[in-house]
C-alpha cells in the first residue's frame, strides 16, 4: 500500500466513524482499487475484474454495486456519468462542492477543477427562470496538456 492510499484509507475511516457508517471490507477493498488508478476513471466491471484477482476472490457484480454505491452516497468517489465510470474524488474532505471534470480522450485522465465562478452564472440564469438547480454535472472531454503535447510534436509537419 502506497503513502497515498494509506493516508486515503486513515481519512475516510475517520469519517465514517464520524458519520456512523460501517466501512466493510468489501467498501474498503473497492476504495483502495478505485484509488490506485490514480486520476483515472474505472468500470464497474473492470473494478469486478479487479477485486476477483487481488483479496476478493469470490466478488460478485452487487458487492462491487454495493460498494460502489456507498462510497458514491459518502462523497468519496464520483461517477463519471458520460462514460460510467467511477474516480476518487480529489477533493473530499470539503464537505459540498461542484467540480467540472476535465476528461482526456486520449490517455483518459480525469481531473476535478473548482467551478464557482461558473456556478455563480448557473445560479443566475436558473433565477431568471425561477429554477430550482439541485447539482450539476459538468464534464468536458478534449485532451490534457501532456497528450496536446504529444500529439502536437509527432504530427508529420513538426518533424
Ligand atoms: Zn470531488
Ligand atoms: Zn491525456
Amino acid at each position: 500500500m502506497n503513502l497515498h492510499t494509506h493516508k486515503l484509507l486513515i481519512q475516510t475511516k475517520k469519517i465514517c466513524a464520524q458519520r456512523q457508517v460501517r466501512l466493510t471490507p468489501q467498501r474498503i477493498e473497492v476504495l483502495k482499487l478505485i484509488s490506485k488508478q490514480y486520476q483515472k476513471a474505472v468500470s464497474a466491471y473492470d473494478l469486478l475484474h479487479l477485486s476477483r484477482t487481488s483479496s476478493l476472490p469470490h466478488a460478485k457484480p452487487s458487492t462491487i454495486y454495493r460498494a460502489l454505491n456507498f462510497l458514491l452516497k459518502q462523497g468519496f468517489i464520483h461517477r463519471i456519468e458520460s462514460t460510467n465510470k467511477f474516480m476518487l474524488c480529489q477533493n473530499f474532505l470539503e464537505l459540498s462542492h461542484n467540480f467540472i471534470f476535465f476528461i482526456c480522450n486520449h490517455c483518459k485522465q480525469v481531473t476535478e477543477q473548482a467551478i464557482k465562478e461558473i456556478e455563480i452564472i448557473l445560479q443566475h440564469k436558473a433565477k431568471l427562470t425561477g429554477f430550482n438547480i439541485h447539482n450539476n454535472i459538468i464534464e468536458s472531454h478534449g485532451l490534457c496538456l501532456q497528450c496536446t503535447n504529444k500529439l502536437i510534436f509527432s504530427h508529420p509537419l513538426y518533424k
